[in-house]
């Protein structure tokens, strides 16, 4: 099948963290909301097959999508913008190149032929790249290469997208190129020579940049864009200022003044309307006027590390815009937590979120601050881990079974509370082997989820080996901690309630991956709204003891 879509792709230069991802994100909105049907993909130059395996600290969180690919963190932002869901497709890696390749070479399908990094590994690329494209659902597809022009290991990227360029033949196929227009504040004076070297390292690579976006942290006056579309052979309305945003959200809007999406669409030979962006604007004047503020505290240990919770605080933006509330996170590091000091660190707090993880590290801190918010009543939200913790906790100090555990912090424990699943025991390799993707789960009636859901059924994503032991659910059921949530086929648990607090759940998937701009978490948004009921309540009763 030929490709019916056109293509976009965004390569980066002078610096890494210009916020490709964003920008690709905001452009794809600005081009859904004429009515286009667009999607985004990312290549990653790094050997791991998937970022399944890497820890938060190397690119912050691993982002899981519907069909059970661990992936770049940017795929989030793609579906935070465009409210549609991404798959395996939208993420490709060197790693998962290569091991495509060196299979098919096993199986003899390249017939004696030398393997080679062009045409092989490039060949492989483009057909990547075009999966998403001969799908038939597209229109546009936009392909973000990850890392910077001139780096080794993107150079295969480079030359597979001038490549297609050149197969896709003209107005099909176009090449933004951000960069980066630093301001030296010495010399009082924006600086375009990194943005020309860019281009020319590019250039080296046979692939002409038809689009500038430039990073800037002041406004570009109209002679230096003339000076840029003279060295780097682009038309002066297709040099495109990036500014400083204080939201990423307002990035679309910027681009919009710009004029990037007509541009791209003049380019594509694509008709331009007016994009719709309404409810996008509706959502950004509720979170830029909110009508009252609330704290929560994310407990974690990768928290040194923004990135590496990202779906959760972008989750907690969506929901805090849905109640007009802003919501201040106070990252709280679980480490540091203990019994003694949990009251000074998290008494002052709305809500409190005990984020997913893995492994030994910080788990007491996790288990301290879940007994502090169950004993006073403060909001609670625990995810993945947070929720095996928050069972931990229930199981040790109102069941009174003292060393109940999870198997992945003592797998001798006497009281395995939070256990290995049943398909993972005979697992042995650590990559893409987890309980992943959208699983169903059943609501019970009169639960708070239900209500919170409004609905019986739900699909939510997962990432987890461990899960609620099913022999202790009786004892925790009788003693006010209910199952509420449990998947239809297995019974796993997949949400806990409890009885006798005001709002109290955890949950064994990741909620925070489905938020979206157009439609955020029902979980996040109650979980804000009990927040700000909590502090409600708490300054009434000061200022009633004044
Ligand atoms: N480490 C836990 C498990 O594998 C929780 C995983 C998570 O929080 N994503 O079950």
């Amino acid at each position: 099948m030929t490709s019916t879509a056109k293509y976009i792709f965004v390569t980066g230069g002078v610096t890494s963290s210009l916020g490709k991802g964003i920008i690709a994100a905001s452009l794809a909105k600005l081009l859904q909301a004429q009515g286009y049907r667009v999607t985004i993909q990312k290549l990653d130059p790094y050997i791991n097959v998937d970022p399944g395996t890497l820890n938060p600290y190397e690119h912050g969180e691993c982002y899981v999508t519907e069909d059970g690919a661990e992936t770049d963190l940017d795929l989030g932002h793609y579906e935070r913008f465009l409210n549609r869901p991404t798959s395996q497709a939208n993420n490709v890696t060197t790693g998962r190149i290569y091991q495509s390749v060196i299979q098919k070479e096993r199986r003899g399908e390249f017939l004696g032929k030398t393997v080679q990094v062009v045409p092989h590994i490039t060949d492989e690329i483009k057909e990547r790249i075009q999966i998403l494209g001969k799908s038939g659902k597209y229109d546009i597809v936009i392909t973000e290469i990850g890392g910077t022009v001139g780096d080794i290991e993107s150079l295969p990227y480079v030359e597979a997208v001038r490549q297609l360029r050149w197969d896709l033949g003209d107005n099909n196929g176009i090449v933004i190129h951000l960069t980066l227009v630093p301001y030296l504040s010495a010399a009082g004076e924006l600086k375009t020579k990194p943005t020309q070297h860019s281009v020319k390292t590019l250039m080296e690579s046979g692939v002409q940049a038809d689009i500038l976006v430039c990073r800037t942290e002041h406004n570009l006056p109209s002679d230096l864009r003339r000076k840029l579309a003279l060295f780097c052979n682009v038309k002066e309305d297709a040099v495109i200022q990036s500014i400083d945003a204080s939201t990423i959200y307002d990035v679309p809007n910027l681009m919009l003044e710009e004029g990037l999406d007509k541009v791209v669409l003049r380019k594509l030979d694509l008709e331009c309307t007016k994009p719709d962006i309404d409810q996008w604007n509706q959502f950004l004047k509720r979170h830029k006027n909110p009508k009252n503020e609330i704290t929560i505290g994310l407990i974690g240990k990768y928290v040194e590390l923004q990135d590496s919770y990202k779906s959760i605080l972008e989750a907690f933006i969506h929901a805090g815009a849905e109640n007009e509330v802003k919501v201040n996170i106070e990252s709280v590091h679980s480490e540091y937590i203990n019994q003694d000091n949990a009251e000074l660190k998290l008494g002052h707090l709305d809500g409190v979120l005990v984020a997913p993880g893995f492994g030994e590290r910080g788990i007491e801190g996790k288990i301290d601050a879940v007994r502090y918010v169950r004993e006073n009543n403060v909001p609670f939200l625990g995810i993945c881990l947070g929720m095996q913790m928050a069972v931990i906790e229930f199981a040790r100090n109102v069941l009174n079974i003292k060393d109940a555990d999870s198997v992945e912090i003592n797998a001798e424990t006497e009281n395995p509370v939070i256990a290995l699943m049943e398909d993972q025991k005979t697992v042995e390799d650590k990559g893409g082997t987890m309980r992943l993707g959208a699983w169903a789960c059943d609501l019970k009636i009169g639960s708070k989820v239900r209500d919170i859901y409004k609905s019986e059924s739900i699909a939510e994503r997962h990432r987890h080996r461990y899960e609620f032991n099913g022999d202790y659910k009786e004892q925790f059921e009788a003693a006010g901690m209910k199952a509420t949530g449990l998947n239809p086929d297995t019974g796993l648990v997949e949400i806990v309630e409890l009885q006798d607090h005001p709002w109290f759940v955890g949950v064994q998937y990741h909620p925070e991956y489905k938020s979206t701009v157009a439609n955020p978490h029902p979980l996040f948004v109650a979980f804000v709204k009990a927040a700000l009921s909590s502090k409600k309540k708490k300054n009434a009763t000061v200022s009633q003891n004044k």
